[in-house]
């Protein structure tokens, strides 16, 4: 069988002070103040001559972003940033820059900063490279020729100094984020879950995790009746629970990190059928699972100093005449009885086993990640993803990341009197409630009962997981939201670090 693994790398990363370096390249990128003085240019070869044009075509507004081949050797995209615009405004910026550049195909890319704030410069590197990393980054394609004329960017070289820049860190995200989003573009009949399974098995072999994969009767031995449910209408017995551990030497193995992601391969929405246009994209399904796995790849090729277990429930959510319907009652993993209300509120019944089985090896922090509810889209529109936890210190510092990652998240309450919308009249617990409203609360809370209190969890509803014309730095509308946010969490936020209060 073919790989179903992205080809290729991403450009190497580089760094070079010398102005030598110039005349070898194809393609310039300058990051540049609104409004720069003239003296700001001066850094810029060709400066005086882009200057002059840029004012004559009245360029200098923050947002700005023109190509133009005059005095300089190579041709010169110019940003213009504002010097006190937030993660998401600089990378959105950056994502225009890298189009504009990728139209031109150069092979040789060099960024570089002028008359830039000492502040602010390294965020305008940082975001300058991570859109030519994702502009980069293909995806899936079929067709029986390769398109013509294609070429790709082989290498950016850093011309500032900016020696707090991490290039390793701003790679591996690139590739974990690549990797998410790759996935979630593949045709559900090539990333089905037989498919899915052996890429996995493939991607752990070239990474050196140990990987498990509890099957349809390891389930059953289990209880897992609530995944069970789900996969019970699939015409195949492929579906399951995929586990990999990341082991960094010397780590202590007994407090690794869980990330667990909802990976339905295709979601018909099962009995209570989809209508045609909210089924059409649900090949993205798996996107939680997706961006689990993203970020277990960027975490590996960090060298992060904590072990990680990753969790994906990998099934379908199909119609037939096995398929479970409304009003069933399943017992879960934990030995919690659902009574299913709605068949496409399927994410969190493979969550809740998924959760369970994770929650069982004692995890220092679990983390799960789910293209999971409506309601946190008409919440938020598919700009912010929704966050939800069992510690307010978690929901701080998830925040504090996404506003300086640029993937956004807001927090969402998760008080208990939301559970009176969840009393079954016959189980444990109703699945969803009969309306929509507050189900991304809802959902949040029913999650709640497969993590055990004493356990330190967040859960992700990736809302922006798609956005049309992409987001951020990222130009596909699968964005692969999550990676990036999670590295900022573990790297930058100390999300994984026991809180200070009682
Ligand atoms: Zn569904």
């Amino acid at each position: 069988m073919t790989s179903l693994l992205p080809e290729g790398t991403l450009p190497r990363l580089v760094r070079r002070r010398d102005p030598k370096a110039l005349p070898q390249l194809d393609h310039l990128l300058v990051l540049l103040p609104a409004g720069a003085a003239r003296g700001a240019w001066q850094a810029v070869p060709g400066g005086d001559a882009l200057a002059a044009a840029a004012r004559r075509r009245k360029l200098t507004k923050a947002g700005a972003v023109f190509t133009l081949h005059l005095d300089s050797p190579c041709p010169v995209t110019v940003a213009t940033l504002d010097p006190a615009a937030a993660a998401f405004a600089r990378l959105s910026v950056a994502r225009k820059a890298a189009a504009e550049i990728r139209s031109h195909r150069p092979a040789k890319v060099g960024v570089m900063t002028a008359g830039a704030p000492a502040a602010a410069a390294p965020g305008w590197l940082e975001a300058g490279i991570a859109a030519l990393l994702a502009a980069e980054g293909e995806m899936p394609k079929f067709r029986r020729k390769a398109e013509p004329g294609h070429s790709r960017l082989s290498t950016i070289t850093l011309l500032d100094e900016a020696p707090d820049l991490d290039l390793k860190r701003l790679r591996a995200e690139a590739e974990g984020n690549h990797l998410a989003r790759w996935l979630a573009a593949l045709p559900p009949n090539r990333l089905d879950a037989a498919g899915y399974r052996s890429l996995l098995e493939e991607l752990a072999g070239r990474e050196g995790w140990e990987m498990s994969f509890l099957g349809e009767r390891e389930l059953a031995e289990l209880g897992a009746g609530a995944f069970l449910a789900v996969a019970q209408a699939n015409p195949h017995r492929d579906a399951g629970i995929a586990r990999l551990r990341y082991r960094p030497r010397g780590a202590d193995p007994a407090a690794a990190l869980a990330l667990v992601g909802k990976g339905i391969c295709f979601d018909t929405g099962g009995t209570n059928l989809k209508p045609f246009r909210a089924m059409l994209d649900m090949q993205e399904d798996m996107q939680g699972s997706s961006v689990a796995l993203g970020t277990l790849l960027a975490l590996t090729r960090v060298g992060f100093d904590q072990p990680v277990d990753c969790w994906l429930a990998i099934t379908e959510n199909r119609i037939g005449p096995a398929a479970y319907n409304s009003r069933d009652v399943v017992t879960a993993l934990n030995g919690t009885t659902i009574e299913v209300i709605h068949t496409d509120a399927e994410g969190r019944m493979v969550l809740a086993d998924t959760l369970a089985l994770a929650a069982r090896e004692q995890p220092a922090l679990v983390i799960d990640y789910a293209t999971l509810t409506g309601a946190c889209v008409a919440a938020l529109t598919h700009r912010y993803s929704g966050v939800f936890g069992n510690r307010p210190a978690l929901l701080e510092r998830a925040v504090a990341a996404g506003r300086d990652s640029g993937e956004r998240v807001w927090s969402f309450p998760m008080d208990e009197d939301y559970d009176e919308a969840l009393e079954s009249r016959v189980a444990d617990v109703q699945q969803c409630s009969l309306d929509n409203d507050g189900d991304h609360i809802l959902a949040a809370r029913f999650l709640q009962r497969f993590v055990p209190d004493e356990l330190p969890w967040l859960h992700v509803d990736l809302a922006a997981g798609h956005h049309k014309g992409g987001l951020a730095h990222v130009p596909t509308a699968q964005t692969g939201f999550g990676v990036r946010l999670t590295l900022a969490m573990l790297l930058d936020h100390d999300l994984g670090a026991p809180e200070s209060e009682a």
